[in-house]
């Protein structure tokens, strides 16, 4: 089973163009994604929904699953406290659902920061799901994964060669080596979709020109990847309930 899933947000570290990728990106995943008979689930900052409420009309138009991404997609979710955790998902979850009429069962949050009320929170809300981590060895804010308790089912993102996680911008740089989980979850942002100039400049500021000649030599289309991997893609809700 594969489920493609897009963290739909403005920030992003202040790195990219993250407006503008959701204005370009945002249809043309959609036809790609009809192409390949794939159902997506869209993580959404709920910070976006007053000025891309278009687009986030054709993403529920076309079918796909929105979840939550939290409503200020720049905040470190991991530092905050119970009440202001609660007020970020109650928020998020009650703007998607009056913008769009629909119902919220999933969460990501954002950059997998995840802490000890983020299960507890989303099970009082009526979540039915958590996707906020990732299934790797590597370091750092990947290893939240001690913040599970059980008491919703987690749908971790897959990795790749067992390390890195199953993001498009790195299967299109490193090739689809998945782990061998059954259930592959795959994660995109619209700015990963950007012209292969624009995305260029926003992923090797700072890196050696060794690194810059490997990234050149190895950047494909990032649709045409989304094309190879998402085919037949089923929502995080479907997964859950084995359809
Ligand atoms: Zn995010």
């Amino acid at each position: 089973m594969i489920s493609l899933t897009v963290d739909y947000e403005f920030d992003w570290g202040g790195r990219v163009q993250t407006a503008k990728a959701i204005e370009q990106a945002t249809i043309p995943l959609l036809t790609c994604l009809a192409n390949v008979g794939a159902k997506a689930t869209f993580f959404v900052s709920a910070e976006t929904v007053a000025s891309t409420k278009p687009m986030l009309r054709a993403i529920v138009e076309a079918g796909h699953e929105i979840a939550s991404h939290g409503f200020h997609h720049n905040l470190k979710y991991d530092l905050l406290s119970k009440e202001e955790l609660k007020e970020e998902i109650r928020t998020s979850k009650e703007s998607l659902e009056d913008a769009l009429g629909v119902q919220v069962v999933g969460f990501r949050t954002p950059q997998f920061r995840k802490n000890r009320y983020t299960e507890e929170t989303l099970l009082n809300f009526g979540f039915l799901y958590d996707s906020s981590s990732v299934n790797t060895s590597l370091s750092g804010r990947y290893q939240e994964r001690q913040h599970e308790f059980g008491l919703l089912p987690e749908i971790p993102v897959s990795t790749i060669y067992g390390r890195f996680p199953a993001g498009i911008k790195w299967i299109n740089l490193l090739g689809a080596g998945f782990d061998s989980s059954s259930h592959r979850v795959i994660y995109l942002h619209p700015f990963d979709l950007l012209s292969m100039g624009e995305t260029i400049g926003s992923y090797t500021q700072g890196i050696s020109p060794l690194v810059l000649a490997f990234y050149l030599a190895r950047l494909g289309k990032p649709l045409g990847t989304v094309e190879k991997v998402a085919r037949g893609s089923v929502t995080l809700t479907s997964s859950i309930k084995g359809c």
